[in-house]
């Protein structure tokens, strides 16, 4: 609600994000590039949504001791999935109406492999539970019960995720709203990490509690590969945030890495995604809070919202950055 006050003061805000020239012999192979001109490839380097230093801290530390891209994205969404005061992912989640914490997340690896879990109850680490279904089974999603009983086959905990704050807040929050769902209710810090390892190789992870409130059954974008995350190891990586209905319409983090393909930068790519959305939501887009993250083959970022206040946590050699995101919002 906060954020949407500030958001109508605001107006159009926008925030300068590391952008770093270069041209790159993988996008335009037929070009004639002046290799003088060509900038080393930046790696390893991490990045996520928001501001969460932590958990590219902890990327960094696996992608700088030689790790690779998938072991450093997994275990960097693990911190927030663990941290019990980050209300919008893992354990201390806010719950749907009824009071239940549901989790959707999914990981992608340099080879297009895949694995997701959606609406899952009980257990603090949705992503892993991700890792296992990509790399144990034939499937790429499995879902809610067949979902938990599988976590605990792997050797997963079951653990109360509904913590007394979320509760405390989720009593409140059914007082007044009558029991309905408003879709685009603040809970905005899912975290998608891209990360690309010394070798060059790119591997994602997407992870969240979903949005605070939603009907018992709901699954966002977050774990659909293509829409809250996706990854083409010769290309680059995207991942989102915010009103997942409409990334999943828009198949957000597909959009983007094609596009990127095709010539965007992450930049440009990431702010077509957001035009996409806003030319098809023309009034709606002012309450929505939407955020797109790119990063391309040689490591350059790029990111855009439907929001002043977006930003991204950046690690690379040179070391930590926050990056605040542009805003596009007209009143
Ligand atoms: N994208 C998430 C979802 O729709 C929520 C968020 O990032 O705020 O479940």
């Amino acid at each position: 609600m906060q954020r949407r006050n500030f958001l109508k003061k605001t107006g159009l805000g926008s925030a300068g994000l590391i952008s770093i020239p270069f041209l790159s012999s993988w996008s335009k192979p037929n070009s004639k590039i002046d290799p003088k001109t060509i900038k080393k490839p930046i790696r390893p380097v991490v990045v996520c949504t928001w501001n969460f230093h932590n958990a590219t801290t902890k990327a960094w530390e696996v992608l700088s001791g030689g790790g690779n891209s998938l072991d450093a994205v997994e275990q960097g969404v693990m911190i927030e999935e663990a941290n019990v005061n980050n209300q919008t992912v893992g354990k201390g989640g806010r719950p749907d109406r009824d009071g239940n914490v549901t989790l959707d997340a999914c990981i992608m690896d340099k080879d297009g492999n895949c694995g997701s879990v959606v609406y899952l109850q009980n257990i603090t680490h949705p992503v892993s539970v991700a890792r296992k279904v990509m790399e144990n089974t034939p499937h790429v999603i499995l879902a809610g019960k067949g979902a938990e009983q599988f976590a605990y086959e792997k050797g997963f905990q079951k653990e109360d995720l509904l913590t007394e704050k979320s509760k405390q807040e989720w009593l409140e929050w059914k007082k007044e709203s009558k029991y309905e769902t408003i879709i685009n209710i603040e809970n905005h810090d899912t975290i998608g990490m891209l990360a690309i390892d010394e070798n060059g190789d790119l591997s994602g992870a997407c992870t969240t509690s979903g949005m605070a409130y939603k009907v018992g059954g709901r699954v966002g974008d977050s774990p659909i590969i293509g829409a809250g995350l996706f990854i083409d190891n010769e290309v680059g990586g995207a991942t989102a945030t915010g009103v997942g209905e409409e990334v999943i319409k828009t198949v957000g983090s597909f959009l983007i890495v094609e596009l990127m393909r095709q010539g965007k930068s992450p930049q440009e790519a990431c702010e077509e995604a957001v035009n996409r959305i806003i030319a098809k939501n023309k009034e709606k887009h002012k309450d929505f809070q939407i955020g797109f993250l790119a990063i391309d083959k040689n490591g350059e970022t790029g990111a855009y919202c439907i929001h002043p206040g977006f930003s991204y946590s950046k690690y690379d050699s040179t070391g930590q950055s926050n990056n605040p995101s542009g805003a596009f919002v007209k009143e």
